[in-house]
């Protein structure tokens, strides 16, 4: 009975096939758009200092006093990042089910696409990055904290799909909590789906950019975030799999100071470049430079 249920769940969630569609019905606004009315501040999280938020905007959500990289929303993160009006989305229409029925979460799931006025915690689509083509994926941990539900994993893997397609460059931003507790199973098997298909996309000899953002973790980490050809990331990003705390009494010992934050692991090797904000779209330019036509 059980079993019928969620079999009927996956076919209903086969019904909401990627759409290809260069528009949305409400188009995608940045939370701060440069108009704000004078006297809106955006505060820093970490030094506690504020900021017209306009100045915040033009400094890419960078701190001008401690240099803290805001979380960004994939709007935001998309307007400064590829060109303008370059970016075609793609994989619209998806639904996000209850599969294994949590009290609540279909009402979080619609406060969240309201708040935020997206389908799901990832976006991606076509683009470019001073004029050469790629797909660009950009998760949004304003959604849900960016976890990854089927809908999450469905799109990345889809994604990824788009890019051997069209065999273009794949850039994907990551920032997530992780596996979305509330789709159990069906949250964790997206770990294998989306690791999968970025086989096939290596195997194809395509190039594939992840840059990791504050904070990736958990079942994210652990799967395509870590599978990039170049792993680059924003500076003192939380990037780890279990949480220090647990860590920490798992093994009962001192953490190292830096632990899980983007430049420890540049030391360890698990991630190849730690790139400022302001440097990041230059510097992508120069990846996709380099590995143009010579992915075969
Ligand atoms: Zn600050």
């Amino acid at each position: 009975m059980k079993r019928d249920v969620l079999k009927n769940a996956f076919d209903k969630q086969r019904q909401f096939k990627s759409k290809t569609v260069s528009y949305r019905k409400k188009p995608l606004q940045s939370a701060k758009q440069p108009d704000v009315p004078k006297g809106l501040y955006e505060k820093c999280q970490s030094c506690g200092k504020t900021f017209i938020a306009k100045d915040m905007i033009k400094n890419m959500f960078v701190c001008p006093s401690c240099d803290n990289h805001f979380r960004l929303r994939a709007i935001d993160r998309l307007n400064i990042t590829v060109d303008p009006h370059s970016f075609l989305e793609k994989g619209l229409g998806y639904i996000t089910l209850d599969p294994l029925f949590i009290d609540g979460y279909e009402q979080k799931v619609a406060d969240y696409k309201k708040q935020t006025n997206l389908d799901e915690a990832y976006i991606y689509g076509y683009a470019q990055i001073e004029s050469i083509p790629c797909v660009i994926g950009i998760m949004d941990s304003h959604f849900m904290m960016g976890s990854m539900g089927s809908v999450v994993g469905e799109k990345v893997t889809k994604s990824i799909e788009y890019a051997m397609v069209k065999r273009l460059p794949l850039i994907m931003f990551v920032a997530s909590g992780g596996a979305r507790m509330q789709e159990g199973i069906f949250s964790l098997m997206q770990m294998a789906k989306t690791s999968g298909a970025l086989k096939k996309l290596d195997e194809q000899g395509l190039l594939f950019v992840s840059v990791l953002t504050h904070p990736t973790t958990g079942g994210v980490t652990a799967s395509f975030a870590s599978l990039g050809d170049i792993i680059l990331a924003e500076p003192n990003a939380l990037i780890g799999f279990a949480g220090p705390r647990v860590i920490k009494q798992t093994i009962k010992q001192d953490l190292p100071e830096g632990f899980q934050r983007a430049e420890f692991l540049k030391d360890k090797g698990m991630v190849d470049k730690v790139v400022h904000r302001h440097a990041l779209k230059d510097t992508l330019h120069t990846i996709l430079k380099m590995h143009q036509g010579g992915s075969e």
